[in-house]
């Protein structure tokens, strides 16, 4: 099996633990500890009133310390998206994992099986989602032959997944997923574990109520399909989906058995600008990144940020505002530089060493730019750094 390797620490994060968070050298990955507990509380009992497991996507944060504070939580286990995520989760102590995702090279797939049996041996479980009698039919082969290298018994857990919508991986909803389950059930070391239902076009529509329809087309999808299964005698289990974007939507349909929301413990600025839904928690905005004024004219000051600090794909960054004077728009300056400006008259061009926290555009990618997060408690301004974080399953992407 592929191990992740871990590039060691830098002295000057060896040192940083127990530092004002002044001293987190820029541009750094930060997360606001406090604000993300919050969040995690938050998702916590949001679960908890509306009876419903939650598997939060790991692929969000790629760092097995914050998945097991995720488990610690309540969470049932994490999600992934990728064989190599999976192994990295599994190598940092997460032993309920969920490839939400096709898996096809055989390559691949050995490792997938390999997993599963190691997993199994931890008392721990591995899901993966199929769309295709091949994918089935490969995974199978795969099992099948680590049973005989290993002289175990493992099972694992397959979910079919169906298009309700995105027009992405899938089978459409009906005859072709009840089609798939009756293949899975030919093999003794496949589970048909259940259906995985995302939506992920939805999580990003603006309006609540345009996602609420969505939503509900899907879950209508959903439960016709697994009303087909039931009805030649196979129990379905599960039905898993949902993103930040849409997760109060899955959970009031009463459809859903479990969310995959990974976003909402970061929260970065481009679900900020989706209209909350009364009944979406309020989750606030935990990863930042630390930059510093290295240049400044009279009209525009450069930052040491660009887009090797942060992705761009769902749009630039904002400028935290802790103050009226950090009312500055962030404009891309190449891979390396942002260029701000004064979004009004009143305020001024930040001076040369200003310190300033973006938030990202986008989550995922972000993180995926960076080996280490720098944790912080008790603010970023005024705080202390706590814990140095390793983006384990960093660049894990076969
Ligand atoms: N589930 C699946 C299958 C996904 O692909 C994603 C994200 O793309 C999610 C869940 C989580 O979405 P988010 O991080 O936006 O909450
Ligand atoms: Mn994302």
């Amino acid at each position: 099996m592929l191990r992740p390797t871990k590039p060691p620490l830098s002295d000057h994060l060896k040192q940083l633990v127990g530092q004002p968070a002044d001293a987190i050298d820029t541009p750094a990955l930060v997360v606001d500890l406090d604000a993300m507990q919050r969040n995690l509380s938050r998702m916590a009992e949001f679960a908890r009133k509306h009876e419903i497991r939650w598997r939060p996507h790991a692929k969000m944060h790629k760092c097995s310390a914050i998945a097991r504070l995720q488990m610690q939580a309540g969470a049932v286990g994490v999600c992934v998206q990728k064989t190599a995520e999976a192994e990295a989760m599994a190598a940092g102590g997460v032993h309920d994992i969920f490839i939400s995702n096709e898996v096809i090279a055989p390559a691949k797939l050995a490792r997938v099986a390999a997993l599963a049996h190691q997993l199994a041996a931890e008392k721990g479980q591995l899901a993966i989602a199929v769309d295709s009698r091949e994918g089935v039919a490969r995974l199978a082969q795969a099992m099948n032959d680590a049973r005989h290298t290993s002289g175990n018994a493992a099972v694992i857990d397959v979910f079919v997944e169906i298009d309700v919508g995105q027009g992405r991986c899938g089978v459409p909803p009906g005859r072709e997923a009840g089609a798939l389950v009756h293949e899975i059930r030919k093999h003794p070391a496949l589970r048909f574990a259940g259906i995985q239902a995302y939506h992920g076009k939805a999580q990003h529509v603006r309006s609540a109520q345009e996602r609420r329809d969505i939503i509900a087309r899907a879950a209508q999808d959903a439960a016709f399909t697994r009303k087909l299964i039931e009805g030649d005698g196979v129990k379905v289990p599960l039905i898993t989906g949902a993103g930040t974007g849409s997760m109060v939507c899955e959970a009031a349909t009463g459809v859903y058995g479990e969310l995959q929301a990974g976003s909402f413990l970061f929260m970065d600025a481009d679900y900020a600008q989706n209209e909350r839904d009364p009944a979406q928690p309020q989750f606030e905005h935990a990863l930042f990144v630390k930059t510093q004024v290295i240049s400044a004219g009279l009209q525009h000051a450069v930052c040491d940020a660009g887009h090797k600090s942060h992705a761009i794909d769902s749009g630039l960054p904002k400028v935290h505002q802790f103050d009226a004077q950090d009312d500055l728009a962030y404009g891309n300056g190449g891979d390396e530089h942002g260029i701000l400006t004064p979004a009004t008259a009143d305020v001024a061009v930040p001076d040369i060493g200003r310190v300033l926290w973006l938030i990202p555009g986008h989550c995922d990618p972000t993180v995926n730019l960076h080996d280490h997060m720098v944790g912080v408690k008790g603010g970023l301004e005024k705080g202390t750094v706590d814990r140095i974080l390793r983006v384990d399953a960093r660049g894990a992407l076969t």
